[in-house]
């Protein structure tokens, strides 16, 4: 990626007044508010007209960030957020690199005449979704990425408390809190200059993750002691949840975030599986160790994708049956899960 360049360009676009639409993926994650809403602070500091659209709601432990209070929800607020893509200047599509993964707010976004700027760390973009591309499938989150086109930018000093502390949450949940591979040095540079720049980091992972619904600890512990599958022979798991057992513990958005990763914390599980109902749709996370390519399977068997070690999709029959699918493509996959070195 030409880094220097598609930052120039930019810069260009950015150097008169804009209306300004920042969209990202369905479902949006840490990485996705964060960046977006460290998009929305920095130009709202140049005279732009700007608006975060979501395709849709998210969990609640992200609302506390600085400009939560502004975000449009596409699903709730349908007319609203077509009127202004449709007069947008820009669009900055964040965190995603397939039209389809904004889902009903797609059409609206593929009509607009805006102009349109990618800033993803997702494998194999589609060149078309966008007139500028910054794409970077090295980079440990789309967060991190949005720092250095700031940085190439020439504009780290307009980056304030507000900016930082968005930055720091998409950088923080994208990389299992700095535990990844993806985590490299850089990334440690740029959460020290977001920490002395106002993020504190203390406060924000209390905020993520210290701060559960006693319902959501309890579904946890039901997970793990009723609903964890182990295939210990061929290094797997799957944990799987009807949609009647997510009401029996009151399921809000965000419960289920991160309980594939208690599955992938027992030793030798490399490929684990996390199968939920929600909304009459199951879907799929799938997360692995090692060069077990979940990417590979989300996009063959789930209609979705992601990246090598954290990928997701959904799966068009019942959770048990899903269940068997997935059992499958273990015994499928058994010499693959058996030659990792693990
Ligand atoms: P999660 O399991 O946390 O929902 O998603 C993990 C990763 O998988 C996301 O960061 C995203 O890259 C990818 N992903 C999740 N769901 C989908 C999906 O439905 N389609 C595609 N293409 N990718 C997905
Ligand atoms: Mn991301």
């Amino acid at each position: 990626m030409a880094m220097k360049e598609n930052a120039l360009t930019l810069k260009n676009l950015l150097a008169t007044p804009k209306k300004i639409v920042i969209t990202t993926h369905r479902g949006p994650d840490g990485d996705a508010m964060g960046s977006s809403l460290a998009l929305m602070h920095l130009l709202n500091q140049f005279r732009h007209n700007v608006h975060v659209i979501t395709p849709n709601s998210y969990a609640d432990f992200l609302n506390w960030m600085p400009g939560n209070e502004d975000v449009i929800v596409f699903e709730d607020n349908k007319e609203e957020a077509n009127k202004i893509t449709e007069n947008a200047d820009l669009i900055f599509l964040l965190d995603f690199n397939h039209i389809s993964r904004i889902a009903d707010f797609a059409e609206s976004v593929s009509n607009a005449n805006a102009t349109k700027i990618l800033i993803d760390h997702h494998q194999d973009p589609d060149m078309e979704i966008a007139d500028v591309i910054f794409s970077d499938t090295t980079a440990c989150s789309t967060a991190q990425l949005l720092y250095e086109v700031i940085d190439a930018m020439d504009l780290t000093n307009h980056i304030n408390k507000e900016i930082s502390e968005c930055l720091y949450v998409g950088i923080m949940t994208d990389t299992g809190s700095f535990k990844y591979a993806s985590t490299t040095a850089k990334t440690h540079h740029i959460i020290a200059e977001l920490i002395a720049t106002g993020a504190e980091n203390a406060k924000i992972h209390d905020l993520i993750y210290d701060n559960s619904s006693s319902n959501r600890m309890k579904l946890l512990g039901y997970c793990l002691n009723k609903k964890l599958l182990l295939y210990p022979e061929n290094n797997s798991a799957i944990i799987s949840l009807t949609a009647q057992e997510l009401e029996q513990f009151n399921f809000k958005k965000g419960d289920t975030e991160g309980m594939v990763n208690y599955a992938l914390a027992i030793k030798g599980i490399i490929f684990a599986v996390f199968i939920a109902e929600r909304d009459g749709v199951v879907k799929l996370s799938l997360r692995s160790k090692g060069n077990f390519k979940v990417n590979v399977i989300a996009d063959k068997y789930f209609s979705g994708g992601g990246h090598m070690n954290a990928s997701g999709g959904v799966s068009k029959v019942s959770v048990n049956e899903t269940i068997k699918i997935v059992e499958k493509i273990i015994n499928n996959k058994k010499k693959e899960l058996n030659n990792q070195n693990n």
